[in-house]
């Protein structure tokens, strides 16, 4: 296992790190928790150190989970880095409040890495407001948390805002050979980088998208390099091979992905990769890029949309849908995303029409013609259905959060 340092604190971080986002399932849908477990206590004894989760992953199942594989002394070999739900925060005391349930629920009594949850600049804007620098100086001070961040799917703009806004040790991007100019992208990886971040990279493998199965142009063009590598290790390599990274997040579920991704792991060193292999990651690129359904490079020239649309974010989960028929979670994350669940409005049926996108953008692109496209096969019919049943069982989630801990403070 290779390690990267923390610039500002001089930790070491496995260069892979465990994302328990997409632990293993029972046939049933719910966490393998044995399995998870194993999993996990493996990965640690083969030198990662990194574990990634949420209180929305597994809707609270993965915290629960990774906090029973590090009983028996596995804790004290890993940092923990998990996050603050900016959609259940309504005031100061829910930071606190929610904290300090993670502490219990992972059974530390600090998180090494504690990040914001998916910020927007909205989001950013929304806790800045209830007061979250202060809940972060107070929670470093007094020990709960080791090192502040942030996760982020918004334009690189908001990230540098955010990045200059606060003392933060590290960020959380997504990023990966499709996204170069995607979200925060290249510019922004650099932004934070020169801050004196440590990157940690989310998406290497656009949810396992481009791992596979790959359509069968862009296998084609793998199968010409001398060096044989799955479409998966060519993604993991082409991140690590930035400097500017600290760790890349896999969502590892499958002890075969597992174990390749440690063998990568071991030898991804930055500026590794040949011209000629770089050259070959371009055309995959290429490719795909052709596949896709709006050209849309997400250079975000035409925001902000008067109608509050997220315009290439819209067009990144429609060309992830098309490109990717096999994944099924797309629709949900654009309504998640966009729909108002994880942060403010911006789907494609909010567009009046207005044509001013159009003019600036350098693309040439239709845009609100294909917005109501996007609308059409994104958010299909009964989108206030789907977005109450989304917003219902996160409201759930935390209710029963409050019970479960106001019983357990009844009986102990
Ligand atoms: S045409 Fe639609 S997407 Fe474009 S700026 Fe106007 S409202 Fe926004
Ligand atoms: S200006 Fe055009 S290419 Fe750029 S983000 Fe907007 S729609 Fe996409």
């Amino acid at each position: 296992m290779l390690y990267r340092t923390v610039p500002k604190t001089g930790d070491r971080l496995s260069i892979l790190g465990f994302g328990c986002m997409r632990l293993p399932s029972t046939k049933t849908g719910g966490v393998d928790e044995d399995r998870a477990i194993r999993q996990i206590r493996s990965a640690i004894d083969n030198g990662v150190n990194y574990f990634d989760t949420a209180p929305l992953y597994h809707l609270g199942k993965s915290e629960q989970v990774l906090g029973r594989a590090l009983a028996d002394g596995y804790r004290e070999k890993v940092r923990i880095a998990t996050k603050l739900p900016p959609w259940l925060v309504r005031g100061r005391a829910d930071m606190d409040r929610i904290l300090d349930s993670q502490l219990r629920t992972l059974s530390t009594d600090h998180i090494d890495y504690y990040l914001l949850h998916s910020l927007s600049k909205e989001a950013w804007e929304k806790l800045k407001n209830l007061g979250v620098r202060e809940f972060l100086d107070t929670a470093k001070k007094d020990g709960r948390i080791r090192n502040a961040g942030f996760s982020f799917h918004g334009n690189t703009a908001a990230l540098r805002e955010i990045v200059d806004a606060y003392e933060w040790e590290f960020c959380q991007i997504q990023y990966n050979y499709l996204d170069e100019h995607n979200q925060a992208g290249t510019e922004g990886l650099r932004y934070a980088a020169t801050k004196g971040l440590a990157v940690m990279i989310m998406e290497p493998l656009r949810g396992g998208n481009i791992a596979g199965p790959v359509p069968d142009e862009i296998q084609t063009i793998w199968d010409e390099s001398p060096v044989r590598r799955s479409p998966a290790e060519w993604g993991l390599r082409w991140v690590w091979n930035h400097p500017e990274v600290t760790v890349v997040l896999s969502g590892m579920n499958d002890e075969s992905h597992i174990e390749e991704n440690l063998r990568a792991a071991a030898s991804a060193l930055p500026d590794s990769l040949t011209q000629e292999e770089l050259a070959l990651v371009s055309r995959v690129r290429d490719t795909y890029n052709r596949l896709m359904k709006v050209g849309c490079t997400g250079c975000g020239y035409c925001m902000p949309c008067p109608a509050g649309v997220d315009i290439p974010g819209c067009f990144s989960s429609y060309n992830t849908h098309h490109m990717f028929p096999h994944d099924r979670t797309a629709k949900f994350l654009y309504i998640g995303r966009h729909g108002g669940v994880l942060g403010d409005t911006s789907y494609a049926g909010l567009c009046r029409q207005c044509g001013k996108c159009e003019k600036i953008c350098p693309q040439h692109l239709p845009v609100s013609m294909l917005m109501k496209e996007v609308s059409r096969e994104m958010e299909g019919r009964g989108l206030g259905v789907k977005l109450l049943v989304l917003k219902g069982l996160l409201w759930c989630y935390d209710v029963a959060g409050r019970i479960s801990r106001k019983f357990k403070g009844r009986t102990t």
